[in-house]
């Protein structure tokens, strides 16, 4: 299914099924994903924003997180039949990541967070191999790149805010050995509960 445009900023319309069965085939296949949330604040940042705009139409997957991007594209003739939240999102690809034996990184949050959302992760999905974590406050990002190659996890959540996890997403993406990137906002904080 073909990606809708809406003022230039490019939306999947694709439900979450959709994805997680192309991520699987993507990872199969070695190649990179990038998973990206897109609603009106963000559509709006990108008319005078031009990296974010490139950010989110350089993503693999712009997810319609965000019900007024639903209602653009059911007014317009859009595919879009429901809303794709980060955080539903990152559940999903978790339960992938389980039944597959994917390991998963999670960088981003202070670290009482990180570590209380890998916990609640964990007793929900037991057989979920974690590769590591980092709070999103570290200052040395080339340990912290040496940690995650050496990890060799195949799945990474980012939790830094937007479009500050984007960014980083882009500067580091080509010497990481990881297949999917999501940038998930404060979903870390709702794991943690
Ligand atoms: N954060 C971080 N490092 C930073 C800035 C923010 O780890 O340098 C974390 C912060 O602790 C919080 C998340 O990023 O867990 C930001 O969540 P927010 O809800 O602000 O992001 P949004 O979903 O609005 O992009």
């Amino acid at each position: 299914m073909k990606n809708e445009q809406y003022m230039g900023v490019e939306v999947s319309p694709l439900s979450y099924e959709e994805i997680t069965q192309q991520l699987k085939t993507r990872v199969q296949r070695l190649e990179q994903s990038t998973i990206i949330a897109v609603n009106p604040e963000k559509i709006m940042k990108a008319q005078e924003d031009a990296t974010l705009r490139d950010l989110i139409n350089g993503s693999t997957f712009q997810i319609p997180d965000g019900v007024g991007v639903l209602l653009a594209s059911r007014l317009s003739g859009g595919q879009v039949r429901s809303r794709v939240t980060g955080v539903d999102m990152m559940d999903h690809l978790l339960k992938l990541s389980a039944k597959e034996g994917y390991s998963v990184f999670f960088y981003g949050a202070k670290e009482e967070v990180v570590t209380k959302a890998i916990d609640n992760i964990q007793e929900k999905y037991p057989a979920l191999k974690v590769a590591g974590h980092a709070n999103g406050y570290v200052q040395d990002q080339e340990a912290l790149i040496q940690q995650i190659q050496e990890s060799k996890a195949d799945v990474m959540f980012i939790a830094l805010g937007s479009p500050k996890q984007e960014l980083w997403i882009r500067e580091n993406k080509d010497r990481l050995p990881v297949k999917v990137f999501q940038g998930v906002g404060g979903s870390f904080d709702v794991y943690a509960g």
